[in-house]
């Protein structure tokens, strides 16, 4: 069973405007906004406004069109934030939770983009 889409967590009241939140970027199907416990001094949450509940939903349900405004926001936030990769060095990293194993806490489909400062090695 895929992970039910449940219209009551916190992103989908964010979308609905329900609870405020400090947005970087928003397009026609895509919000961008600030985690409230940022883990470095950017970290945005990317999440597609359509009601997809993990990555694997995202992928494989949403149009092309949303998949591809998702993909090029991504790449706009992290320009936003000015976390391009550049000789002079930045970057960034992309997380996304999906399910239990990774402890998905918010159940609407979301990518972090973390920058800001070295992130170190994740993966041996
Ligand atoms: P997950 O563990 O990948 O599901 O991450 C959920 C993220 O949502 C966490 O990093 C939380 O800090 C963040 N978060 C929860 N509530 C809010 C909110 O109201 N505004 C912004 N970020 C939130």
């Amino acid at each position: 069973m895929p992970f039910a889409y449940d219209d009551q967590n916190i992103f989908a009241k964010i979308l609905r405007g329900e609870i405020p939140n400090d947005t970087v970027l928003e397009t026609q199907h895509t919000l961008a906004f600030r985690d409230i416990h940022p883990q470095a001094p950017d970290h945005v949450l990317v999440i597609p406004k359509g009601p997809y509940a993990t990555y694997d939903h995202f992928a494989l349900a949403a149009s092309d069109e949303e998949i591809v405004d998702f993909t090029r926001t991504l790449g706009e936030v992290a320009r936003a934030v000015g976390a391009q990769p550049s000789e002079a060095g930045g970057g960034f990293r992309l997380i996304s939770n999906a399910g239990e194993d990774a402890v998905q806490e918010v159940p609407h489909m979301h990518v972090h983009l973390v920058a800001g400062r070295p992130l170190g090695r994740i993966l041996q």
